[in-house]
């Protein structure tokens, strides 16, 4: 079974070099062909430095988290000058809103220069209404730039077929299944899972952010779980492998 990972951050309990040999080990014993890092604007070292270690590696492509809060143009032009596919913008965290103005304007100029991807952390915690982030938004998004890539990490957690919905209607439009498939492990969520899958096959995209948990045996668990719930194999080679080459351009 081959495997690409669409969700993936190094350990930042380690040095740099640590965290990224820790990762070329767990690429090497899970079959990984492909994987992306998703490199957060708080990691204890530079991007600079992250971007060497990490170009050097086959098969990792990554996207760098921007903050259209502060100081967002100097970020993205360390980013258009990198090798990233692309940026990762983390509402969540940073508690901001997608109508933000910056957001438009650095989506418009990846857009232009025709990076691969745009990931937005879209997992519901219950506290969306701190910073007035809503569903729509990130419909709103991916209908003004038609040309951009987006995949939504976490597909929404729990609001899963809402955004499965909106996934469904819009062709630029990815989702990646990461945390929720295995925080809601078991129950109602986890049933929603198999049925987005089932019915959009070719937009979910496995990402595992199994950092903090054995790989090869949370793999393990999910696949077998998929299987016996009706994931069929034909679904699930897409699903673990060939619908992350979507994402890409792969032009260097
Ligand atoms: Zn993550």
């Amino acid at each position: 079974m081959k495997i690409n990972d669409s969700h993936f951050h190094l350990d930042t309990s380690r040095s740099l070099k640590k965290s990224v040999d820790q990762l070329k080990r767990i690429l090497d014993l899970n079959n990984i062909e492909k994987l992306l890092l998703i490199s957060l604007k708080n990691e204890p070292w530079t991007y600079k430095d992250f971007c060497k270690e990490i170009d050097r590696l086959n098969g990792v492509y990554y996207v760098r988290e921007i903050d259209p809060t502060e100081n967002y143009k100097k970020v993205l032009n360390e980013i258009i000058a990198s090798k990233a596919s692309g940026i990762k913008l983390h509402p969540r965290l940073r508690n901001f809103n997608l109508k933000n103005k910056n957001i438009y304007k650095i989506i418009e100029r990846c857009e232009k220069l025709n990076l691969d991807l745009v990931v937005i952390c879209a997992f519901w915690d219950g506290e969306w209404n701190k910073y007035n982030l809503s569903e729509n938004q990130y419909a709103d998004l991916a209908d003004t730039f038609q040309n951009q890539k987006f995949l939504w990490a976490h597909s929404g957690g729990h609001k899963i077929l809402d955004f499965m919905f909106m996934a469904r209607r819009r062709h630029n439009v990815f989702l990646d299944s990461s945390f929720t498939q295995n925080y809601f492990f078991s129950g109602s969520v986890f049933s929603d899972l198999i049925y987005s899958i089932n019915s959009l096959p070719n937009k979910f995209i496995f990402g595992s952010d199994f950092e903090n948990l054995d790989y090869k045996k949370t793999l393990n668990l999910l696949v077998n779980k998929l299987k016996k719930n009706g994931i069929e194999n034909h679904t699930l080679e897409k699903f673990l492998h060939s619908n992350f080459n979507g994402l890409f351009h792969f032009n260097g």
